[in-house]
């Protein structure tokens, strides 16, 4: 099945639930930047989040980046997630591979390191974009954000994300967001009913091993708490926005004399979207065109 989103409600509007297919997105991912199946998980859970925190935004245009900054030799990593279902990232060492942990998955905490910090944008599309950093917990992602959410968003949040990487590439990847809304955090209850159903729940990508679809897992969850899922079902993909003209525009930013020297000495500037991993080509009437510009603007 395509990659999508779904959202529902349980319990009279007190709990939200959002669920994430991104099994094709992070596949995309994996190939366009050759990363390693621990980089493809830990950026892969990226995505998945982000497109969960993104998903309670309610402008056209609203989007949620994630960087985190670890200690780990992941070198960090960005994922720019839309609520229009797009989604795009990388991370600084693709092709980063460590042992498995200890539990015999792929070691994100290790690759990501356990020590740095997480930055959360949201941009509603017009004023200024709401940020936050918060200290990693463990470097898994999963935990990193719910202490996010939990810390920065005062909102009681589960958070669920995995991804499962063999040699044929991305067999499953997603995630779960249930959110305890203010009118039901006076429900102590509640929050005890969900995080011992979440513990017996098992991982997320043995789920969608085991053939479950997301709307399975919410009726697994919240079937007797009043489960209503909406109708829409969100579509998700890779997607990136990059262009020649944002790279020229990237490249002017060097200035007059390292253009020059890009003409003289290369014939042309090649520069790779880090996004996406595609790759533009400058030539000298692009370059030329930038010198003219730039010193139009200086004059
Ligand atoms: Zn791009």
């Amino acid at each position: 099945m395509a990659d999508h989103l779904i959202r529902a409600t349980a319990a009279d509007g007190g709990i939200r639930a959002v669920g994430v297919i991104t099994t094709k997105a992070v596949q995309e991912a994996k190939e366009r930047h050759q990363l390693s199946y621990v980089a493809t998980a830990a950026l892969g859970r990226a995505m998945s989040s982000g497109l969960l925190l993104v998903s309670n935004m309610k402008k056209e245009g609203s989007r949620v980046n994630i960087k985190i900054r670890g200690n780990g030799p992941l070198g960090g990593l960005l994922v720019d997630a839309r609520l229009d279902g797009t989604v795009r990232g990388y991370v600084g060492n693709p092709r980063v591979e460590l042992p498995p942990n200890q539990q015999g998955k792929l070691d994100v905490g290790a690759a990501v390191g356990r020590q740095g910090y997480l930055y959360v944008v949201r941009d509603m599309g017009y004023g200024y974009p709401y940020s936050s950093t918060v200290e990693l917990v463990s470097g898994e992602i999963g935990e990193d954000i719910a202490h996010y959410l939990a810390t920065s968003e005062q909102t009681p949040s589960a958070l669920m994300v995995g991804v499962f990487a063999d040699k044929q590439g991305v067999t499953v990847s997603g995630g779960l967001l249930l959110q305890i809304l203010p009118k039901a955090a006076e429900e102590p209850q509640l929050a005890e009913t969900l995080e011992s159903r979440i513990s017996q729940l098992g991982s997320f990508t043995s789920l969608l091993r085991q053939g479950k679809t997301l709307t399975d897992i919410f009726e697994d969850l919240l079937g007797d708490l009043g489960l209503y899922i909406f109708p829409e079902i969100q579509m998700v993909r890779f997607h990136c926005n990059c262009s020649l003209e944002r790279v020229l525009g990237a490249l002017k930013m060097l200035g007059v004399d390292e253009l020059e020297d890009m003409i003289v000495k290369d014939g042309g500037a090649e520069a790779t979207c880090q996004f996406c991993g595609k790759t533009y080509w400058a030539n000298v009437d692009h370059l030329h065109g930038l010198i003219e510009e730039l010193k139009a603007e200086n004059f």
